[in-house]
């Protein structure tokens, strides 16, 4: 039996799912019940009735909301150093020393932060909904983190005041993208499309024909006439962009651009993932109960 085929066993036998990423190794997606960005996985999780298990393969934070969204379900990450630095950034300590200085000002932020962030704030965004998330504040000021790129993009979408917590917080892939690469590869294919994550800097955002998360660079690319397409977000998404749209290309911006930490997933380590039933992620009930709050919120507006 192939590790394919005994990963679909252990689903039947466990009655478990497998949630991926678009930034998942492209076997991993293949394998998935569902693949998707990381509040989309979030919800299908909530919507599934039948599964106890949830072997959900990306990276800690997500895996954590997960657990906070679906308090009965055994949520399982198959790496556990599989950690997103930027969720790192921000600190409850880092929070609490800017409400010091802003204490009625409401806190937004990215899902990328950890359970214990979330814990502090007013309302979580995605870079799917941030714009209509921050619009929907009644506050001209914000306090927004971790990451500073896609504070500056709400900040340009909004007209408000957006303060980023702490001041440089950044995904370490999505700095990786410079415009000129970009630049040389619309020299060699003039009628492609640029397709740019928020997180990625202001200059290449300018270049943009598309800003967008991975979600809505899927939808855009399903719906667009265009048959070549420049993407500049971590490549794993480039084989779920091809498997939709047979008969478009899609270049990733730089080649190189890729997060070690969502590439920790392997089949091997979804495999002992589902057989030793590991690693459960956990989050303590006080902190959940408060970040839960967050998270629903934001699922509440429905954006
Ligand atoms: S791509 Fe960036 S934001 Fe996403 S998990 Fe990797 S480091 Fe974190």
């Amino acid at each position: 039996m192939t590790l394919t085929e005994e990963i679909i066993k252990l689903k039947r036998e466990k009655n478990a799912i497998v949630l991926a990423h678009n930034y998942q190794r492209p076997e991993i997606q293949d394998i998935a019940d569902y693949v998707g960005d990381s509040i989309g996985l979030s919800i299908k999780a909530m919507e599934e009735k039948e599964a106890e298990i949830i072997v959900f393969s990306a990276v800690d934070f997500m895996a954590e909301s997960a657990t906070i969204l679906n308090p009965d379900k055994k949520v399982l990450l198959p790496t556990l150093g599989a950690r997103c630095p930027m969720a790192q950034m921000l600190t409850v300590d880092e929070i609490k020393r800017w409400k010091v200085h802003y204490p009625l000002v409401p806190v937004v932020l990215y899902v990328n932060t950890l359970a214990s962030a979330k814990a502090y704030c007013d309302i979580c965004c995605t870079s799917a909904n941030a714009v209509e998330v921050v619009n929907s504040l009644d506050a001209e000021t914000v306090l927004f983190g971790p990451d500073h790129n896609l504070a500056e993009y709400v900040s340009r979408k909004t007209g408000k005041t957006i303060i980023p917590i702490p001041e440089r917080g950044f995904c370490p892939t999505h700095l990786l993208f410079q415009p000129e690469d970009v630049q040389v590869l619309k020299m060699k294919h003039p009628d492609a499309v640029v397709m740019v994550h928020p997180e990625c800097s202001l200059e290449m955002q300018d270049i943009a024909d598309f800003i967008g998360s991975t979600s809505q660079m899927c939808k855009y690319a399903r719906s667009n006439k265009a048959k070549r397409f420049i993407v500049a977000t971590e490549r794993g998404i480039i084989h779920h962009l091809e498997k939709e749209n047979p008969g478009k290309q899609f270049i990733p911006a730089y080649k190189d651009a890729v997060c070690p930490n969502m590439k920790l997933n392997t089949l091997e380590r979804l495999y002992r993932a589902l057989k030793e039933e590991k690693y459960l992620i956990t989050v303590p009930e006080p902190v959940a109960k408060r970040a839960r709050k967050a998270l629903e919120k934001m699922v509440e507006l429905r954006i």
